[in-house]
């Protein structure tokens, strides 16, 4: 027998951390943090953490990565596994947890020191995707691409006789990031555990995409200026390269940080998608064209921010920072709230008590500008969730990344199918400090 063990992040949307033990083994999969109040961490076990054989990172987002340093603190010795991509990425994270939680008065749970501790173990170094290799003695491990965002994985690992899958953030919509399907290489595992952040939604896409266009349009047809505040790394780039195909006759203004991760994927294109777009054209010569226009409007000073607010009337702004706690983010906020024709447009989570959320609860609070939530899909929804539960049939399946009265409610959904196909399945929601045997 094994045991899961959930440190954090089923049942909850944050603090990711899954421990998986034998009488032998124990792994971890994911350390994250969760930005509500001023920060919540992962219940650890101290007297297990040092006899923690390995960890695995599955992506570089703060709800899976930035508890890290706290396992070197507490006398973990081993390595983290993961992808370059993501070693390369982590750090940015580390640096906003650690402004959030000066913001707050808030101390960190670990040092610099322990941050440097971390050693990294490559995966794709290691192994190329979708090949078994032999991580420490006893385990086996297999990654994938998950298509959530650069360097993101899923897992593969075998156990004392017992194979285990875990999604990570996982979405085979991307129009930018390859996803490769896990079910090739497991026919079966004896635990899934699988991502599940918008498991009750049932819309594809290309249906959000839609909703998105209708939204942004009619702001626009108004004279009002759109802002889209978006994380870095991931949607952002997305969101981006499809705004510039929308909306030609409009001007986009974006804030630096977004190129940066447009040009980080040009020279990674191992996790783009291959394919070519309907208009034949490559997706990495797209991303060549769109990082050489001439035309880009990135602003480099306050004054300019200032000018072209001042002199574009409908248009569009990207800003980085999908939660609007930053100074920057408030300042454009503060730019925008008096006008009732401008739209601010949150399209991701936005944590408990963060300024989005905030404008989101209530609008009419901070000023006279719209606020609205229209979500673009970099997590699986109800069909994605059931497709996975039938490539990798497991025998116990645990739903994560969503709130519990979301995850009950798509458990009862998902037995209802399940059940009508008749197949032998467990399916799990569960919430921090609980344990699965299986
Ligand atoms: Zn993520
Ligand atoms: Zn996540």
């Amino acid at each position: 027998m094994m045991k899961l063990k959930i440190w954090g992040g089923a049942g909850e949307h944050g603090r990711s951390a899954y421990v998986l033990s034998s009488s032998r083994i124990h792994l971890l999969l994911d350390c994250g943090v969760k930005r509500e109040g001023t920060g919540e961490y992962p219940l650890m076990e101290p007297e297990l953490v040092p006899r923690l054989n390995a960890v695995f990172l599955s992506h570089a987002h703060e709800d899976h990565s930035v508890a890290i340093p706290i396992l070197y603190r507490m006398g973990y010795q081993g390595e983290v596994w993961t992808t370059q991509e993501t070693a390369a990425q982590v750090e940015g994270y580390f640096h906003s947890w650690s402004t959030f939680a000066k913001q707050w008065g808030a101390s960190l749970p670990y040092e610099d020191t322990d941050y440097r501790s971390i050693r990294y173990r490559f995966l794709d170094r290691e192994a190329d995707k979708l090949t078994w290799f032999e991580a420490i003695p006893g385990v086996q491990a297999m990654w994938g691409r998950s298509g959530h965002m650069a360097g993101s994985v899923w897992l593969l690992l075998r156990v004392e006789g017992k194979v285990i899958f875990y999604s990570g953030d996982y979405t085979a919509e991307s129009m930018l990031l390859g996803d490769d399907s896990p079910g090739s290489s497991a026919s079966y595992a004896d635990l899934a555990i699988i991502d599940a952040a918008y498991g009750t939604d049932t819309e594809s896409q290309q249906d959000k995409l839609n909703t998105l266009e209708t939204t942004i349009s009619s702001t626009l047809l108004r004279g009002g200026k759109v802002l889209l505040p978006v994380p870095t790394t991931g949607r952002g780039q997305e969101m981006l390269l499809w705004a510039y195909k929308t909306y030609r006759d409009y001007p986009i203004v974006i804030e630096q940080g977004l190129l940066g991760g447009m040009e980080r994927l040009l020279h990674h294109p191992e996790w783009l998608r291959q394919y070519a777009d309907s208009t034949g054209q490559e997706l990495i010569s797209q991303l060549e064209h769109f990082l050489r226009r001439d035309d880009l409007l990135v602003p480099d000073s306050e004054a300019q921010r200032i000018h072209w607010l001042r002199t574009l009337d409908s248009s569009i702004w990207f800003i980085t920072d999908g939660m609007m706690q930053s100074r920057l983010a408030r300042w454009y906020y503060d730019q925008l709230r008096a006008d009732s024709r401008n739209l601010i447009l949150l399209t991701g989570h936005a944590a408990k008590g963060t300024f989005a959320d905030q404008l989101l609860q209530a609008p009419e609070e901070y000023g006279a500008c719209e606020v609205q939530k229209r979500r673009y899909k970099v997590h699986q929804g109800y069909e994605d969730v059931r497709r996975m539960l039938s490539t990798i049939p497991a025998r116990h399946n645990v739903l994560v990344h969503a709130a519990k009265e979301e995850t009950d409610q798509l458990r009862h959904q998902l037995l209802n199918d399940v059940a009508a196909r008749n197949v032998q399945t467990q399916i799990h929601s569960l919430s921090a400090s609980e344990e699965l045997w299986f």
